[in-house]
Protein backbone atom coordinates (compact mmCIF):
# COMPACT_ATOMS: atom_id res chain seq x y z
CA UNK A 1 0.00 0.00 0.00
CA UNK A 2 1.24 3.23 -1.21
CA UNK A 3 2.43 5.70 1.75
CA UNK A 4 2.78 9.02 -0.78
CA UNK A 5 1.76 9.82 -3.71
CA UNK A 6 4.81 11.02 -7.10
CA UNK A 7 3.17 14.71 -6.11
CA UNK A 8 3.95 14.33 -2.45
CA UNK A 9 7.30 13.36 -2.71
CA UNK A 10 8.76 16.20 -4.88
CA UNK A 11 6.55 18.42 -2.67
CA UNK A 12 8.45 17.01 0.23
CA UNK A 13 11.65 17.00 -1.70
CA UNK A 14 11.06 20.43 -3.30
CA UNK A 15 10.99 19.09 -6.80
CA UNK A 16 9.09 18.96 -9.53
CA UNK A 17 6.88 15.71 -10.17
CA UNK A 18 8.07 15.59 -13.40
CA UNK A 19 11.67 15.60 -12.44
CA UNK A 20 10.62 11.94 -9.77
CA UNK A 21 8.10 10.86 -12.86
CA UNK A 22 11.62 11.10 -15.31
CA UNK A 23 13.99 9.30 -12.49
CA UNK A 24 11.10 6.83 -12.16
CA UNK A 25 11.37 6.02 -15.29
CA UNK A 26 14.87 6.01 -15.33
CA UNK A 27 14.48 3.42 -12.90
CA UNK A 28 12.31 1.58 -14.66
CA UNK A 29 8.97 2.81 -13.03
CA UNK A 30 6.27 3.94 -15.35
CA UNK A 31 4.33 6.34 -12.73
CA UNK A 32 1.52 9.29 -12.47
CA UNK A 33 1.91 12.70 -10.18
CA UNK A 34 -0.74 11.27 -8.39
CA UNK A 35 0.33 8.01 -7.91
CA UNK A 36 1.19 6.46 -4.94
CA UNK A 37 4.59 4.99 -4.43
CA UNK A 38 5.36 1.95 -2.52
CA UNK A 39 8.29 1.99 0.44
CA UNK A 40 11.18 0.44 -1.96
CA UNK A 41 10.08 3.32 -4.58
CA UNK A 42 10.38 6.09 -2.01
CA UNK A 43 13.36 5.37 -0.70
CA UNK A 44 15.36 4.45 -4.20
CA UNK A 45 13.85 8.16 -4.76
CA UNK A 46 15.59 9.72 -1.30
CA UNK A 47 18.35 7.65 -1.97
CA UNK A 48 18.86 9.31 -5.70
CA UNK A 49 18.93 12.92 -3.60
CA UNK A 50 21.13 11.49 -1.00
CA UNK A 51 18.30 12.13 1.08
CA UNK A 52 18.09 9.27 3.84
CA UNK A 53 14.78 8.30 5.26
CA UNK A 54 13.87 7.79 8.43
CA UNK A 55 10.19 6.84 8.66
CA UNK A 56 7.81 5.73 11.12
CA UNK A 57 4.41 4.90 8.95
CA UNK A 58 1.61 5.15 11.30
CA UNK A 59 -1.04 2.49 9.92
CA UNK A 60 -3.84 3.11 11.79
CA UNK A 61 -4.96 -0.09 11.23
CA UNK A 62 -2.23 -2.01 13.15
CA UNK A 63 -2.92 -0.46 16.12
CA UNK A 64 -4.49 -2.85 18.10
CA UNK A 65 -6.49 -0.70 20.12
CA UNK A 66 -8.91 0.05 17.65
CA UNK A 67 -10.18 -3.52 17.32
CA UNK A 68 -10.51 -3.75 21.39
CA UNK A 69 -13.61 -2.53 22.05
CA UNK A 70 -14.96 -1.49 25.69
CA UNK A 71 -16.54 -4.42 27.14
CA UNK A 72 -20.10 -4.09 28.23
CA UNK A 73 -20.19 -4.83 32.27
CA UNK A 74 -22.97 -7.98 31.30
CA UNK A 75 -20.66 -9.83 29.49
CA UNK A 76 -17.79 -9.81 31.94
CA UNK A 77 -17.42 -12.31 34.79
CA UNK A 78 -14.61 -13.12 36.76
CA UNK A 79 -10.96 -13.96 35.73
CA UNK A 80 -8.00 -14.93 37.91
CA UNK A 81 -5.24 -13.05 38.99
CA UNK A 82 -2.34 -13.03 37.29
CA UNK A 83 0.60 -13.08 39.87
CA UNK A 84 4.81 -12.47 39.38
CA UNK A 85 6.99 -12.99 42.46
CA UNK A 86 9.93 -10.99 42.27
CA UNK A 87 12.56 -10.11 44.61
CA UNK A 88 16.31 -10.35 44.93
CA UNK A 89 18.51 -13.38 43.36
CA UNK A 90 19.03 -16.39 46.07
CA UNK A 91 15.68 -15.09 48.31
CA UNK A 92 13.71 -18.16 47.23
CA UNK A 93 11.96 -17.08 43.99
CA UNK A 94 12.29 -20.00 42.35
CA UNK A 95 11.61 -22.68 45.26
CA UNK A 96 8.46 -20.28 46.31
CA UNK A 97 7.00 -20.93 42.57
CA UNK A 98 7.73 -25.05 42.48
CA UNK A 99 6.55 -24.99 46.37
CA UNK A 100 3.64 -23.47 45.44
CA UNK A 101 2.53 -25.81 42.14
CA UNK A 102 3.59 -28.71 44.14
CA UNK A 103 0.88 -27.54 46.79
CA UNK A 104 -1.93 -27.59 44.27
CA UNK A 105 -1.49 -30.31 42.43
CA UNK A 106 -4.72 -31.63 41.84
CA UNK A 107 -5.02 -35.73 42.49
CA UNK A 108 -5.36 -36.70 38.44
CA UNK A 109 -2.23 -34.69 37.90
CA UNK A 110 -0.27 -36.22 41.05
CA UNK A 111 3.54 -37.99 39.97
CA UNK A 112 5.79 -36.59 37.28
CA UNK A 113 3.70 -33.32 36.97
CA UNK A 114 5.83 -31.03 35.13
CA UNK A 115 5.76 -27.76 33.81
CA UNK A 116 6.12 -27.15 30.25
CA UNK A 117 5.53 -23.22 30.15
CA UNK A 118 6.87 -20.56 31.82
CA UNK A 119 3.50 -20.04 33.65
CA UNK A 120 1.05 -22.21 35.38
CA UNK A 121 -2.29 -22.43 37.14
CA UNK A 122 -3.42 -23.68 40.74
CA UNK A 123 -6.58 -24.21 42.19
CA UNK A 124 -7.31 -22.63 45.71
CA UNK A 125 -11.27 -22.78 47.26
CA UNK A 126 -12.27 -23.40 43.64
CA UNK A 127 -10.36 -20.40 42.55
CA UNK A 128 -7.99 -20.06 40.20
CA UNK A 129 -4.27 -18.36 40.30
CA UNK A 130 -2.16 -18.11 37.23
CA UNK A 131 1.88 -17.81 38.33
CA UNK A 132 4.13 -15.96 35.53
CA UNK A 133 7.57 -17.38 35.62
CA UNK A 134 9.47 -15.09 34.36
CA UNK A 135 11.66 -12.91 36.83
CA UNK A 136 9.30 -10.54 38.04
CA UNK A 137 11.53 -7.35 36.85
CA UNK A 138 12.09 -8.96 33.85
CA UNK A 139 8.18 -8.75 33.26
CA UNK A 140 8.28 -5.56 34.34
CA UNK A 141 10.34 -4.25 32.44
CA UNK A 142 10.62 -5.81 29.19
CA UNK A 143 6.55 -6.13 28.93
CA UNK A 144 5.86 -2.67 30.04
CA UNK A 145 8.85 -1.59 27.18
CA UNK A 146 6.54 -2.24 25.02
CA UNK A 147 3.24 -0.97 27.01
CA UNK A 148 1.51 -4.46 28.17
CA UNK A 149 0.52 -5.02 31.55
CA UNK A 150 -0.16 -8.44 32.69
CA UNK A 151 0.45 -8.77 36.10
CA UNK A 152 -2.11 -8.26 38.95
CA UNK A 153 -0.43 -8.87 42.15
CA UNK A 154 3.13 -9.46 43.00
CA UNK A 155 4.49 -11.35 45.17
CA UNK A 156 8.15 -9.59 46.83
CA UNK A 157 10.19 -12.33 48.13
CA UNK A 158 12.65 -11.09 50.99
CA UNK A 159 14.97 -13.53 52.65
CA UNK A 160 14.56 -13.47 56.39
CA UNK A 161 18.50 -13.60 56.93
CA UNK A 162 19.30 -11.46 54.68
CA UNK A 163 17.16 -8.49 54.45
CA UNK A 164 16.17 -5.72 51.84
CA UNK A 165 18.36 -6.14 49.29
CA UNK A 166 19.32 -3.99 46.17
CA UNK A 167 17.09 -5.86 43.61
CA UNK A 168 14.43 -6.29 46.20
CA UNK A 169 14.08 -2.45 46.10
CA UNK A 170 14.45 -2.31 42.25
CA UNK A 171 11.45 -4.77 42.21
CA UNK A 172 9.54 -3.02 44.47
CA UNK A 173 10.21 0.23 42.55
CA UNK A 174 8.46 -1.63 39.32
CA UNK A 175 5.81 -2.94 40.60
CA UNK A 176 4.84 0.62 42.55
CA UNK A 177 5.53 2.50 38.88
CA UNK A 178 3.28 -0.29 37.55
CA UNK A 179 0.41 0.27 40.38
CA UNK A 180 0.73 -3.55 40.83
CA UNK A 181 -0.12 -4.10 44.48
CA UNK A 182 2.62 -6.31 46.83
CA UNK A 183 2.33 -8.75 49.04
CA UNK A 184 5.51 -9.80 51.16
CA UNK A 185 6.89 -12.57 51.62
CA UNK A 186 9.48 -12.96 54.71
CA UNK A 187 10.88 -16.16 53.42
CA UNK A 188 13.50 -18.39 55.39
CA UNK A 189 12.01 -18.26 58.24
CA UNK A 190 13.40 -21.85 59.11
CA UNK A 191 16.71 -20.27 59.82
CA UNK A 192 18.14 -19.31 63.08
CA UNK A 193 19.55 -16.43 61.32
CA UNK A 194 15.74 -15.37 60.47
CA UNK A 195 15.16 -11.42 61.33
CA UNK A 196 11.40 -10.94 60.02
CA UNK A 197 11.32 -7.57 62.43
CA UNK A 198 14.38 -5.97 60.31
CA UNK A 199 12.73 -7.24 56.87
CA UNK A 200 9.07 -4.43 57.94
CA UNK A 201 11.89 -1.65 59.70
CA UNK A 202 13.70 -1.77 56.39
CA UNK A 203 10.62 -1.67 54.02
CA UNK A 204 8.93 1.07 55.93
CA UNK A 205 11.38 3.17 54.32
CA UNK A 206 9.93 2.29 50.88
CA UNK A 207 6.14 3.19 52.32
CA UNK A 208 5.44 -1.31 52.40
CA UNK A 209 4.35 -0.87 56.39
CA UNK A 210 2.61 -4.15 57.91
CA UNK A 211 -1.18 -3.87 58.96
CA UNK A 212 0.32 -4.34 62.59
CA UNK A 213 2.02 -1.54 62.07
CA UNK A 214 -0.73 1.02 60.68
CA UNK A 215 -0.10 0.38 57.40
CA UNK A 216 -1.87 -1.58 54.79
CA UNK A 217 0.68 -3.98 53.24
CA UNK A 218 0.27 -7.76 54.22
CA UNK A 219 3.29 -9.29 55.05
CA UNK A 220 3.15 -13.46 55.01
CA UNK A 221 6.05 -15.26 56.89
CA UNK A 222 7.25 -18.66 55.61
CA UNK A 223 9.32 -21.28 54.40
CA UNK A 224 9.41 -22.15 50.84
CA UNK A 225 11.92 -24.73 51.44
CA UNK A 226 9.82 -26.34 54.22
CA UNK A 227 6.42 -25.87 52.73
CA UNK A 228 5.27 -23.58 55.55
CA UNK A 229 2.77 -20.74 55.06
CA UNK A 230 2.07 -21.42 51.49
CA UNK A 231 -1.13 -21.77 52.11
CA UNK A 232 -1.90 -18.19 54.18
CA UNK A 233 -0.07 -16.69 51.38
CA UNK A 234 -2.17 -18.36 48.89
CA UNK A 235 -5.25 -16.86 51.03
CA UNK A 236 -3.99 -13.51 51.18
CA UNK A 237 -3.59 -13.56 46.81
CA UNK A 238 -7.04 -14.39 47.02
CA UNK A 239 -8.43 -11.86 49.41
CA UNK A 240 -6.37 -9.26 47.10
CA UNK A 241 -7.60 -10.72 43.72
CA UNK A 242 -11.08 -10.53 45.49
CA UNK A 243 -10.60 -6.82 45.95
CA UNK A 244 -9.42 -6.09 42.62
CA UNK A 245 -12.54 -7.18 41.12
CA UNK A 246 -10.72 -8.91 38.00
CA UNK A 247 -13.11 -9.28 34.81
CA UNK A 248 -12.97 -10.27 31.53
CA UNK A 249 -15.52 -10.91 28.73
CA UNK A 250 -14.58 -14.49 28.03
CA UNK A 251 -16.68 -14.28 24.33
CA UNK A 252 -14.42 -11.66 23.01
CA UNK A 253 -11.76 -12.23 20.54
CA UNK A 254 -8.71 -12.76 22.39
CA UNK A 255 -6.57 -10.34 23.19
CA UNK A 256 -3.06 -10.74 25.59
CA UNK A 257 0.87 -10.88 25.75
CA UNK A 258 3.64 -13.12 24.87
CA UNK A 259 5.48 -14.49 27.80
CA UNK A 260 8.01 -16.22 26.34
CA UNK A 261 8.70 -17.38 22.41
CA UNK A 262 11.39 -19.31 21.12
CA UNK A 263 11.80 -20.96 17.65
CA UNK A 264 11.54 -25.09 17.79
CA UNK A 265 13.67 -27.06 15.66
CA UNK A 266 10.46 -29.82 14.92
CA UNK A 267 7.45 -27.33 15.62
CA UNK A 268 9.05 -24.18 14.55
CA UNK A 269 7.71 -20.77 16.26
CA UNK A 270 6.45 -21.46 19.73
CA UNK A 271 4.69 -18.91 21.55
CA UNK A 272 3.35 -18.94 25.52
CA UNK A 273 0.64 -16.75 25.55
CA UNK A 274 -1.19 -15.40 28.85
CA UNK A 275 -4.81 -14.65 27.44
CA UNK A 276 -6.30 -11.31 29.07
CA UNK A 277 -9.41 -11.15 27.53
CA UNK A 278 -11.83 -13.42 25.36
CA UNK A 279 -11.11 -17.19 24.73
CA UNK A 280 -8.23 -18.41 22.35
CA UNK A 281 -9.29 -21.27 20.21
CA UNK A 282 -7.95 -23.77 17.68
CA UNK A 283 -7.21 -22.60 14.23
CA UNK A 284 -8.12 -18.49 15.18
CA UNK A 285 -6.19 -15.61 12.96
CA UNK A 286 -3.88 -14.47 15.08
CA UNK A 287 -1.47 -11.63 14.99
CA UNK A 288 1.33 -11.59 17.48
CA UNK A 289 3.75 -8.62 18.03
CA UNK A 290 5.15 -7.93 14.59
CA UNK A 291 4.20 -11.45 13.06
CA UNK A 292 0.70 -13.17 12.34
CA UNK A 293 -0.54 -17.13 11.56
CA UNK A 294 -3.41 -18.82 12.65
CA UNK A 295 -3.40 -21.17 16.02
CA UNK A 296 -2.22 -25.02 14.98
CA UNK A 297 -1.60 -26.52 18.23
CA UNK A 298 -2.17 -25.66 21.60
CA UNK A 299 -1.44 -26.79 25.25
CA UNK A 300 -1.93 -26.16 28.71
CA UNK A 301 0.40 -25.66 31.50
CA UNK A 302 1.17 -29.30 31.93
CA UNK A 303 1.74 -30.33 28.63
CA UNK A 304 -1.88 -31.24 27.73
CA UNK A 305 -3.21 -30.56 24.18
CA UNK A 306 -6.37 -27.99 24.78
CA UNK A 307 -8.89 -26.60 22.34
CA UNK A 308 -9.30 -23.39 23.99
CA UNK A 309 -7.96 -21.08 26.50
CA UNK A 310 -9.76 -18.32 28.35
CA UNK A 311 -9.00 -14.82 30.37
CA UNK A 312 -5.88 -15.35 32.27
CA UNK A 313 -5.31 -19.00 31.02
CA UNK A 314 -1.48 -19.37 29.87
CA UNK A 315 -0.89 -21.64 26.64
CA UNK A 316 1.58 -22.88 24.43
CA UNK A 317 0.79 -22.03 20.52
CA UNK A 318 2.50 -23.47 17.56
CA UNK A 319 1.03 -21.83 14.24
CA UNK A 320 3.03 -18.69 13.83
CA UNK A 321 5.04 -17.55 10.87
CA UNK A 322 7.71 -15.81 12.55
CA UNK A 323 8.86 -15.92 16.96
CA UNK A 324 7.64 -12.86 18.83
CA UNK A 325 9.09 -11.40 21.79
CA UNK A 326 7.78 -11.31 25.22
CA UNK A 327 5.95 -8.75 25.74
CA UNK A 328 4.76 -8.46 22.44
CA UNK A 329 0.56 -8.41 22.35
CA UNK A 330 -1.70 -10.44 20.67
CA UNK A 331 -5.10 -10.26 18.62
CA UNK A 332 -7.37 -12.88 17.40
CA UNK A 333 -9.24 -10.99 14.19
CA UNK A 334 -12.12 -13.04 12.83
CA UNK A 335 -11.03 -12.43 9.37
CA UNK A 336 -7.88 -14.43 8.56
CA UNK A 337 -7.28 -11.86 5.26
CA UNK A 338 -7.34 -8.72 7.71
CA UNK A 339 -5.11 -10.84 10.20
CA UNK A 340 -2.66 -11.14 7.60
CA UNK A 341 -2.46 -7.56 6.33
CA UNK A 342 -2.34 -6.25 9.46
CA UNK A 343 0.54 -8.62 10.25
CA UNK A 344 2.58 -7.92 7.06
CA UNK A 345 1.83 -4.34 7.74
CA UNK A 346 3.35 -4.34 11.02
CA UNK A 347 5.97 -6.87 9.82
CA UNK A 348 7.16 -4.12 7.55
CA UNK A 349 6.86 -1.21 10.08
CA UNK A 350 9.46 -3.01 12.15
CA UNK A 351 11.49 -4.03 9.48
CA UNK A 352 11.47 -0.23 8.33
CA UNK A 353 12.29 0.97 11.88
CA UNK A 354 15.21 -1.35 12.49
CA UNK A 355 16.78 -0.56 8.93
CA UNK A 356 16.40 3.38 10.13
CA UNK A 357 17.54 2.65 13.60
CA UNK A 358 21.10 1.58 11.52
CA UNK A 359 21.43 4.44 9.29
CA UNK A 360 20.92 6.40 11.91
CA UNK A 361 20.61 9.49 9.81
CA UNK A 362 17.23 11.97 10.21
CA UNK A 363 15.69 14.36 8.16
CA UNK A 364 13.26 15.74 10.74
CA UNK A 365 10.33 16.67 8.57
CA UNK A 366 10.41 14.77 5.56
CA UNK A 367 7.62 11.91 7.01
CA UNK A 368 6.43 13.53 9.98
CA UNK A 369 2.90 13.64 8.64
CA UNK A 370 2.44 10.67 6.89
P1 LIG B 1 15.92 -17.31 43.60
O1 LIG B 1 17.25 -16.87 43.08
O2 LIG B 1 15.22 -16.15 44.27
O3 LIG B 1 15.07 -18.02 42.62
O4 LIG B 1 16.24 -18.30 44.83
P2 LIG B 1 16.13 -19.88 44.86
O5 LIG B 1 14.72 -20.33 44.94
O6 LIG B 1 16.96 -20.45 43.78
O7 LIG B 1 16.79 -20.17 46.27
C1 LIG B 1 18.12 -19.83 46.56
C2 LIG B 1 18.65 -20.74 47.68
O8 LIG B 1 17.91 -20.51 48.87
C3 LIG B 1 18.49 -22.23 47.34
O9 LIG B 1 19.61 -22.90 47.81
C4 LIG B 1 17.25 -22.61 48.12
O10 LIG B 1 17.24 -23.97 48.50
C5 LIG B 1 17.34 -21.71 49.33
N1 LIG B 1 16.02 -21.43 49.92
C6 LIG B 1 14.92 -21.01 49.29
N2 LIG B 1 13.89 -20.90 50.15
C7 LIG B 1 14.37 -21.25 51.36
C8 LIG B 1 13.79 -21.35 52.67
O11 LIG B 1 12.61 -21.08 52.90
N3 LIG B 1 14.62 -21.73 53.67
C9 LIG B 1 15.93 -22.03 53.47
N4 LIG B 1 16.65 -22.39 54.52
N5 LIG B 1 16.49 -21.97 52.26
C10 LIG B 1 15.74 -21.59 51.23
MG1 LIG C 1 15.40 -18.40 40.61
Amino acid sequence: QGTLTVGELADKLNKDSSEIIKKLLFLGVMATKNQDLDDDAIELICSEYDVKVEKEIILEDTDFNKYIAEEKEENLIERPAVVTIMGHVDHGKTTLLDAIRESKVTAGEAGGITQHIGAYQIEVDDKKITFLDTPGHEAFTSMRSRGAQVTDLSILVVAADDGVMPQTVEALNHAKAAGVPIIVAVNKMDKDTANPDRVMQELTEYELIPEDWGGDTIFVQLSALQNKGIDELLEMILLIAEMQELKANPKAQAFGTVIEAELDKGRGPVATLLVQNGTLHISDSIVVGNTNGRVRAMLNDIGKRVKTAGPSTPVEITGLNEVPQAGDQFLVFEDEKKARQIGEARHQQAVLATRSEHTKVSLDDLFEHI
